[in-house]
């Protein structure tokens, strides 16, 4: 059984967020420590450690952060200029929070996707 991690405790709303978004499969709330005009993150609502763990029995739930991540984006109005999805998985991928989630970053031009 995997840790839980705070994005739980957000998800139940026992900790205060800024929740956009939230049905029985996600849940989408802006990030603490924002790195650009719109930085949400948009998480399964089961704990799915990292993107080395997902099952086939997630696909429907995983579809589900970017048909969302589509929909906020329109909400936020930078559908058209555009915006960024993006998943770390691990620690060469620069995971901090060990609960997959999908940040949607936009507002502002994002230059090279790679640093
Ligand atoms: P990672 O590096 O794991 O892909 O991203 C984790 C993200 O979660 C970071 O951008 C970080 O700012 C955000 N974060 C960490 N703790 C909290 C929290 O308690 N509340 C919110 N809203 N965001 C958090």
């Amino acid at each position: 059984m995997a840790e839980e991690t705070i994005f739980s405790k957000i998800i139940r709303r026992e900790i205060p967020a800024d929740i956009v978004w939230q049905d029985d499969l996600v849940t989408a709330f802006r990030d603490i420590s924002p790195q650009a005009p719109t930085h949400i993150l948009i998480v399964p609502n089961i704990l799915i450690p990292t993107v080395n763990d997902t099952l086939p029995e997630h696909e429907q739930a995983l579809g589900h952060l970017i048909t969302v991540a589509a929909k906020i984006a329109e909400q936020e109005g930078i559908a058209g200029d555009g915006f960024r999805l993006v998943i770390n998985c691990n620690r060469h991928g620069g995971q901090e929070v060990y609960h997959l989630h999908m940040h949607l970053l936009g507002g502002r031009p994002l230059g090279p996707l790679l640093s």
